[in-house]
C-alpha cells in the first residue's frame, strides 16, 4: 500500500509538471502563431520588429523545455543576470498590443529612468510579468486601463501591474497562488502560481490589492543588483 502511495504521489507531480509546462509554452506559440498569421493576411515580409519578437519567443519554449530537463540538476546556474526591468516590461506590452487595442484596453507604461538594474532570470521575469498583464486582461472584458509602472527605493525594485477590472474579494485574494486554483471556464490556475514560485527564486516578493468592480495592483519587489556590489565592496 506504501508503493503504491508513493507511486500516485510521482504521477501528481509528473501531471502537475505536464500542466505547468503546456502553460509556459502556450503563451509563446499563441504569440508566434498570432505574428505568422497576420503576416500571411498582409502579404508582406515581416518587419525587422516582428521578426525579432518571434526569433525570440521561440528562443523562450526553447529555454523552458531546457529549463524542464534541468530541473533535476540542483547544481545548475539559476541564470540570474543582470537586467534592465524596463526593457523587459516594455517587450511584455509590445507583445501584447495588438491583443489590448482588439479588446479596447488603453495602456500606460510609466517606467523610472533611473531604475536601478536587477539580477534576475530573464526569461522567469518575462514568464511572471507576462502572466500578470494576461490575468489583468482578462479581468477586463469589456475594456479598461492598464497601468504598468517601476519604482525604486530602500535597494529595492517595485513593479506595478494594475487594472481598472472585475477585481477580487477578500477569500479570492487569500487563495491566488494556489495550484489550480481559478475563476475561468478555460484557466488552468498555473499562472499565479508559478509566478509566486519565480519570485521567491528571485529573492523577490509579490503582493496583492484588489477591490470587486474596481480593480487590481499586483506589486512585485526585487533586489536591486547595486545592493550586491555594495555588499562585495563591504567585505
Ligand atoms: P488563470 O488565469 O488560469 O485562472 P491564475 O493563476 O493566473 O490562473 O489566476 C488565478 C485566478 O486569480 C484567476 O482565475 C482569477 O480569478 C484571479 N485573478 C488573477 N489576477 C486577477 C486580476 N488582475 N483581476 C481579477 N482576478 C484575478
Ligand atoms: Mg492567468
Amino acid at each position: 500500500a506504501e508503493q503504491e502511495m508513493i507511486r500516485s504521489e510521482k504521477l501528481k507531480v509528473v501531471a502537475q509538471m505536464a500542466a505547468g509546462f503546456a502553460h509556459e509554452v502556450r503563451n509563446p506559440l499563441t504569440t508566434i502563431r498570432g505574428f505568422i498569421q497576420l503576416n500571411h493576411q498582409n502579404g508582406t515580409l515581416m518587419s525587422d520588429d516582428s521578426y525579432q519578437l518571434v526569433i525570440d519567443e521561440i528562443d523562450r519554449v526553447n529555454t523552458i523545455i531546457h529549463e524542464l530537463l534541468d530541473t533535476a540538476d540542483p547544481d545548475a546556474d539559476n541564470g540570474h543576470k543582470v537586467t534592465d526591468v524596463n526593457q523587459v516590461l516594455r517587450d511584455v506590452i509590445t507583445l501584447q498590443e495588438s491583443q489590448l487595442r482588439s479588446r479596447g484596453i488603453s495602456w500606460q507604461l510609466m517606467l523610472d529612468p533611473k531604475l536601478p538594474e536587477a539580477r534576475v532570470n530573464r526569461n522567469k521575469l518575462k514568464q511572471v510579468l507576462v502572466n500578470l498583464v494576461q490575468n489583468a486582461v482578462e479581468a477586463m472584458p469589456d475594456g479598461g486601463e492598464l497601468r504598468t509602472m517601476t519604482d525604486w527605493g530602500d535597494g529595492a525594485l517595485v513593479i506595478g501591474i494594475e487594472d481598472t477590472g472585475i477585481g477580487m474579494e477578500q477569500p479570492v485574494i487569500d487563495r491566488l497562488g494556489t495550484p489550480f486554483f481559478t475563476r475561468k471556464a478555460t484557466g488552468t490556475g498555473l499562472g499565479l502560481t508559478m509566478s509566486f514560485r519565480y519570485v521567491e527564486e528571485m529573492n523577490g516578493h509579490m503582493s496583492i490589492m484588489s477591490r470587486p468592480g474596481e480593480g487590481s495592483l499586483f506589486t512585485l519587489r526585487l533586489p536591486a543588483a547595486v545592493s550586491e556590489r555594495h555588499a562585495a565592496f563591504s567585505e
